[in-house]
């Protein structure tokens, strides 16, 4: 099991990065921001505890955090070669430490997604999503087909409750206050690579394929 943890700011595009992997590659895509929003749906316990965190744009407990990736890397088939992408997790030094004492020969890299914060806002602002396959949209990049309507399964969408500009801006002062923390991290074991983002989706995939290769 080789692991890569993608590090950046929501709206980063870490997200749709991974979903490619996945798509085109045999990666195993492990998002806890999907995992929370799965868990808020099935009215899970650790969804019920999350929400409200959630909402707010504030981060869940690392407690929590720590125990949900865990049985996450713990359900996967037990393969040699199989490539995860953590993302989302760590966002702070304390759930890194927790990973690395589980995990620690097999985090091979973390990827840094960089874009700068005026390009961050109104890619969240402005984003849609479907809450019923959970397809991702954009109301001036990637409209759907049908206003206000999923082009995979005709669901309504809808706009997350922490895409709002207040709760975005919030999610981002989080960021900038942990990330440092987590890039040092990293950095000191030779792990870091800071990936430019701010380009198309295709660009960026051709560079992430080359930084997995290496
Ligand atoms: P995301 O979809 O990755 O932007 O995550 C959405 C929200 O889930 C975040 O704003 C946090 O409230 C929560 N969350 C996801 N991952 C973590 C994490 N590793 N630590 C704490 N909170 C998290």
């Amino acid at each position: 099991m080789n692991i890569t943890v993608f590090l950046g700011a929501p709206g980063s595009g870490k997200g749709t990065q991974a979903k490619q992997l996945v798509e085109k590659f045999e990666f195993v895509h492990l998002s806890t921001g999907d995992m929370l929003r799965s868990a808020i749906k099935q009215q899970l316990p650790v969804g019920l505890k999350a929400k409200t965190y959630m909402d707010q744009g504030n981060l869940v407990p690392d407690s929590v955090m720590i125990e949900l990736i865990e049985e996450a890397l713990l359900s996967l088939p037990k393969s040699e070669d199989s490539n995860i992408i953590l993302d989302g997790f760590p966002r702070t030094v304390p759930q890194a430490k927790s990973l690395d004492s589980k995990a620690k020969t097999r985090i091979s890299k973390a990827v840094n997604f960089l874009v700068p914060e005026s390009v961050l806002i109104p890619r969240l602002t402005g984003r849609r999503v479907c809450p019923n396959c959970g397809e991702s949209f954009h109301l001036i990049f990637i409209p759907p087909t049908k206003k206000d309507t999923c082009n995979k399964c005709s669901s309504a969408i809808i706009q997350r409750a922490d895409d709002v500009e207040e709760v975005v801006r919030r999610r981002l002062d989080i960021f900038k206050s942990q990330n440092q923390g987590l890039v040092d991290y990293f950095s000191e074991q030779n792990k870091l690579i800071n990936l430019n983002a701010d380009k198309s989706v295709s660009v960026i995939q051709d560079e992430l394929l080359k930084v997995l290769k290496q």
